[in-house]
């Protein structure tokens, strides 16, 4: 199937997207996807330096969170292509910084790898800085005519019955800083919740914990802690409605730069979750068996 068919096809499926507006948020965001108790549940967090890129499978279903810099999209499509990755249903763009969308364009570019649709916040023109970056990663969303996906707070896409993305945020339309347009998306595949976060900040967290229908979908099993766990996000009210199980930290590698998890890494003991982060475990594999969350670490290799 070439990739223009494929597309097609990922436009039928998706009419069983719900994209709903938040006043109708809580009628009908839990009518979509049965529980499935014994689901094939993997997420893998690359051991990047400072970067993202988060695979969450389920049954068939990819979901891509961000691809990490432009110099490691060799590694991440190297990644992809091991596993055996050739579909992608929903690729997320948290935001336009080069940790994060740099090694996008390559994926979607890369002709033995459809991408069915992106899901990215809607960012005034005039608030992203014009880049190679940035035109690269818009040219190759025109050239592979991937289709794009509205992400406002209380937009549902069930993805084939496999993994349900909720989008959480932004809330404001408002910020200087583009790690506040950063998209928060919550998943739950089965009975695992997941919260991406992006690069959020605290003034987005708490406009998330004043939305009653936002707060109320916060709490998840798996956390991915914003902004490589640094103290722009990730304020203690925010920690504690999220309660996470296990909260993953997409770190800095240089061991100078340690000091700047401390604050949210102790926040996040306190409250007991299990931590792990790319600096020190590599890559992180988190799988559901018989019931339970496993997480298995690979420290030599992406
Ligand atoms: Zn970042």
């Amino acid at each position: 199937m070439n990739k223009q068919t494929t597309k097609r096809v990922i436009t039928l499926l998706l009419v069983a997207v719900i994209s709903i507006g938040i006043w109708f948020f809580e009628q009908k965001s839990t009518t979509d996807v049965p529980k499935v108790f014994s689901s094939e549940f993997t997420l893998t967090v690359l051991g990047l330096d400072k970067a993202d890129c988060i695979i969450l499978q389920r049954g068939n279903t990819v979901v891509l969170i961000d691809g990490g810099e432009s110099s490691d999209a060799g590694d991440v499509v190297g990644f992809l292509l091991a596993q055996k990755i050739t579909h992608i249903d929903v690729m997320i763009a948290t935001h336009p910084h080069s940790d994060h969308i740099g090694g996008l364009d390559d994926i979607l570019n890369e002709e033995s790898i459809a991408v069915d649709a992106l899901l990215t916040p809607d960012i005034p023109e005039d608030e992203i800085a014009d880049s190679v970056l940035v035109r690269n990663f818009n040219q190759a969303v025109i050239d592979s005519g991937v289709q794009k996906l509205s992400c406002e707070p209380g937009d549902v896409y069930d993805i084939n019955g496999d993994i349900k993305l909720t989008v959480l945020g932004p809330i404001g339309k408002d910020h200087s800083d583009l790690n506040g347009w950063s998209a928060v998306v919550r998943a739950d595949c089965g009975d695992v919740s997941v919260l991406f976060t992006g690069d959020t900040i605290v003034a987005e967290e708490e406009r998330m914990l004043q939305n009653p229908q936002i707060a109320a979908l916060l709490d998840c099993d798996i956390l991915k802690v914003a902004h490589h766990a640094s103290t722009t996000s990730s304020s203690m009210n925010f920690l504690k409605a999220v309660s996470a199980e296990i909260a993953l930290i997409t770190a800095r590698a240089d061991a100078d730069d340690e000091y700047l998890m401390e604050t949210v890494i102790g926040r996040l003991t306190e409250l007991g979750s299990k931590i792990y982060d790319t600096r020190h475990n590599g890559r992180i594999t988190c799988t559901q068996n018989d019931g339970h969350l496993d997480v298995n670490t690979q420290k030599t290799e992406k």
